[in-house]
């Protein structure tokens, strides 16, 4: 189940066609902002898919691997610079935390000896609450050129589609919380086939791992937290009436592996654009996006 997630994670532009880098795998940093190609997007192509919605990409770039700029935008927590290649090392949206989850005592805010970030500290135990990004796992399902997709029945991104996710239990593993939501969601029985996407949203905290996944049977049906389940042809994909960013990202990059024939695992960071309302799910950069 996925209650609350990404409201802020909008997301949404340009995933274009990737350039291949010599060594296997390749940067490529995607604005939506549109027809604002950069110097750089001389060697990006725009995808021409006739089911893709059509986004121009403004800068990409071939590095070696895991080779990321050192640029930083620290000052503007709400989804960084106007540079869709800043790093981002935002503080995010930490929940201010008054009292102490162990013994129940208030709490003050500094920064531990030794750390860099402020803490909720208990004034009563000294326990200090740290608090670190939540995994969200789920599953594209393929099947006979379909993938399936769950009409949300709750809040938030109520009555939108989404792949099956949700966060990730303590005892069950990635691939296992992907299959355990696949059937909350859908009350489908899949088989994970591979690791497919992560996509980390730091403004919220949150990391998306999804996995291709086939359906064991062809049963599926809306669970508890959904009014529909259905199978989508990638042309028929609701593009405007996805529930996350993270779900519009994940789907484009399918659709680009399926044209090329040649499916990869993603990796990208998801910025939401500085000024963007929050529940615009396509206002966001794709940043780092690493594949291979
Ligand atoms: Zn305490």
């Amino acid at each position: 189940m996925l209650k609350a997630t990404q409201i802020l994670g909008s997301c949404a532009s340009g995933l274009v066609s990737k350039p291949r880098c010599s060594g296997g795998l390749s940067f490529i940093s995607v604005s939506a902002k549109p027809l604002s190609y950069s110097s750089s997007s001389r060697r990006a192509t725009s995808t021409n898919s006739s089911f893709l919605p059509k986004f121009p990409a403004r800068g990409t770039r071939c590095l070696r691997p895991f080779h990321l700029p050192s640029t930083r935008s620290e000052s503007n927590p709400d989804g960084g610079s106007a540079s869709s290649v800043a790093v981002q090392h935002s503080a995010g949206n930490v929940r201010k935390i008054n009292f102490c989850q162990w013994c129940g005592g208030p709490t003050k805010h500094e920064i531990p000896d030794g750390e860099e970030k402020m803490r909720a500290i208990c004034t009563v135990c000294g326990k200090i609450a740290y608090q670190n990004p939540k995994m969200v796992v789920g599953c594209l399902i393929e099947h006979d050129n379909k993938v399936l997709l769950c009409k949300r029945k709750i809040q938030p991104s109520y009555g939108l589609w989404t792949l099956p996710a949700g966060y990730m239990e303590i005892g069950e593993s990635g691939a296992e919380g992907a299959i355990r939501e696949t059937w909350e969601e859908a009350n489908a029985e899949v088989e994970v086939l591979s690791p497919f996407a992560q996509l980390d949203i730091p403004l919220i905290g949150q990391t998306y791992i999804i996995f291709l996944a086939k359906l064991k049977k062809l049963q599926f049906s809306p669970g508890p937290e959904s009014s529909e389940c259905q199978l989508f042809a990638l042309d028929d994909i609701p593009f405007n009436s996805l529930a996350f960013s993270s779900m519009f990202v994940t789907l484009n990059l399918y659709i680009q592996d399926v044209k090329t024939g040649k499916p990869k695992f993603h990796y990208g960071t998801i910025n939401k654009r500085p000024g963007t309302s929050p529940s615009d799910i396509h206002a966001f950069t794709l940043d780092y996006h690493l594949q291979c």
